[in-house]
């Protein structure tokens, strides 16, 4: 099972990371700790937080405390907790890291040519839109960087 995660208002960067690493992660700067607390325990997420005290909380089922500043090392953290926990970790389903919604995967003729810049269309064969917020993405040098970033971040893991 691939699980879904809230996240607390200090894990933004963990947050979109883990959209392009293909979570459903539900993240905003103004959620409250009753919130989180409820979106949590209704939806089956597991909860990640800076928040000790909210770690601790009885209400929550499933919860991540995450010690580490560093984006890398969080991202190590939630890894490490999914093996642990024999949770499944998506094999490349992108998310969009603005919005958390679902990618689909378009040729060329299929997008909008307004949506890019021209030089990414005259260059690019495939794109990715979001179905909730429409943005296109596409293969560039952001691409090589998120598959980098899985490598380092996967590699031992299994
Ligand atoms: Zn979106």
């Amino acid at each position: 099972m691939i699980p879904k995660f809230v996240a607390d208002v200090m894990l933004g960067s963990l947050s979109r990371w883990l959209r392009l690493f293909g979570f459903d992660t539900l993240y905003s700067n103004t959620y409250s700790d009753t919130e989180l607390l409820r979106i949590s325990r209704q939806e089956g997420r597991i909860l990640l937080t800076k928040d000790r005290q909210l770690s601790k909380s009885k209400l929550l089922m499933d919860v991540l405390f995450i010690h580490s500043e560093k984006l890398e090392d969080q991202l190590k953290e939630v890894m490490l907790y999914l093996k642990i926990r024999g949770f499944e970790i998506p094999k490349q389903t992108l998310r969009c890291p603005l919005c958390n919604g679902e990618m689909v995967t378009l040729n060329k003729e299929e997008i909008s040519l307004s949506d890019v810049p021209e030089y990414v269309a005259f260059n690019n064969e495939i794109f990715y839109q979001c179905r909730e917020c429409k943005k296109v993405y596409w293969h560039g040098s952001h691409a090589k960087k998120i598959e980098e970033m899985r490598k380092r971040i996967l590699t031992g893991m299994n």
